[in-house]
């Protein structure tokens, strides 16, 4: 193309471009943090700096192998095509198989559907009942996502705040205190992201008696790290309360359990009545999950479980290196994380904000972590370390944050 007319169409594009006009919604639309610091760190990385990553929230193991050649075989046997949009029957029995062995509650496989990753179900489960007028209950600190899809969906997000206090579980009488006649949905996240807080379970108890006075509000629990559970804790679903059992939506799948995030593949279990709007949202979104990754997902879950075993155990020896590391760290305090791959210390006593620290950790010595404030406000002064990292990474890591911190 000429030059002058390549020019004039750059500017024909420049015009179009101008005329655009997204929805409204478009921006009350957020974003995850994690993944803005990881580009900015794989940056730095691509200009000679050596960066350890304890910014994002996903296993460094590889996938089972046996998943992944279940996978293969899926595709050798033809399995290429559209699947039904609430996934393969085997595989939905699995899921109920394997929930009523871990929770002893029986699972209709009818009501479960399969989504490509965790976040799907969040999704869908936040415009099914986010508009203007309701009102939706969000853990702060929590997954940023639940509070990017409440505003988009139109509703007002209203915070429950997880304090470093209660190490990061929630008080039931509060949160019952935030219930209004326009809530329409609780989202809950035990183990948690960012805090590796684990809710108690007499707080539960609570929160449960308190909410058959709200037959209105449906509990969207997202219990996607309920197998990382350390110090011999044991998850309680809150699928496990009979009360409540018919309002809640469990949300979970393979991303952290089997160290498939980019394999894209999640579940959830809906009442009754909520999976065929479900799987109509599943429709018109992505159709169905890809038929290889059904398979793989199947063999997961039906297939030896050494390597969750092995996972977690490595999680856990990680942990206690990085808590009593991180206390050691003058102006730093780490509460002991109950669950999942995250610790979330208060940095308070160091003066900085979490946003400083978290530039400043990444620019000048090479440290990828999450500012608390990327989880909501109450994560002000905090940082979210992942220690889905080595021994030897996590602490080198911990010492360049020590020498950085005496040197300013
Ligand atoms: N829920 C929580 C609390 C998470 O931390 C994450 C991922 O980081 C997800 C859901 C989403 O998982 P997935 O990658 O399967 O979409």
């Amino acid at each position: 193309m000429p030059r002058a007319q390549k020019f004039l169409s750059a500017q024909q594009t420049n015009k179009d471009y101008l005329m655009i006009q997204m929805a409204e919604h478009m921006s009350r639309l957020g974003t995850e943090s994690a993944f803005e610091v990881l580009a900015r760190a794989a940056k730095l990385e691509a200009g000679g700096m050596d960066v350890i990553n304890l910014g994002i929230g996903q296993p460094d193991f590889k996938t089972p192998d046996h998943v992944v050649e279940a996978a293969v075989k899926a595709l050798r046997d033809g399995h290429h095509g559209y699947t039904p949009a609430n996934g393969i029957l085997p595989l939905r029995e699995a899921v109920a198989a394997d929930f009523e062995k871990r929770n002893s509650v029986v699972v209709d496989p009818n009501d479960v559907v399969i989504v490509p990753g965790g976040k799907v179900t969040m999704f869908f489960a936040i415009l099914m009942f986010g508009a203007p007028g309701v009102e939706i209950i969000y853990p702060d600190p929590g997954f940023p996502i639940y509070r990017s899809v409440i505003d988009f969906s139109g509703a007002k997000a209203v915070p429950m705040p997880l304090r470093e206090e209660n190490e990061f579980s929630f008080s039931a009488d509060e949160v019952l205190d935030l219930i209004t006649p326009a809530t329409r949905l609780m989202i809950l996240n035990s183990p948690a992201n960012p805090t590796g807080g684990v809710l108690r379970t007499e707080e539960l108890d609570k929160l449960v008696e308190g909410l058959q006075n709200h037959p209105q509000v449906v509990i969207l629990s997202d219990e996607i790290y309920s197998q990382m559970l350390y110090d011999g804790r044991r998850h309680v679903s809150l699928m496990s309360y009979e009360a409540i059992r018919d309002r809640v939506i469990l949300l979970d799948g393979w991303s952290k359990t089997y160290a498939m995030t980019g394999w894209r593949l999640g579940y959830a279990i809906w009442p009754k009545n909520l999976a065929e709007p479900a799987t109509r949202l599943a429709i018109n979104c992505h159709s169905c999950v890809n038929a290889p990754t059904q398979y793989a997902g199947l063999a997961a879950l039906t297939g030896p479980q050494d390597a969750v075993r092995a996972m977690t155990e490595a999680f856990d020896e990680r942990r206690r290196v990085i808590v009593e590391e991180l206390n050691a760290i003058p102006g730093f305090n780490c509460v002991n994380p109950g669950g999942a791959f995250y610790t979330f210390p208060s940095i308070a006593g160091t003066g900085m904000t979490a946003r400083q620290a978290q530039d400043g950790l990444l620019e000048e010595v090479g440290v990828a972590t999450v500012a608390g404030t990327s989880f909501g406000e109450y994560g002000e002064g905090f940082l979210r370390f992942s220690y889905a990292n080595s021994i030897e990474n996590i602490r080198e890591a911990l010492q360049r944050i020590r020498v950085w911190l005496q040197q300013r």
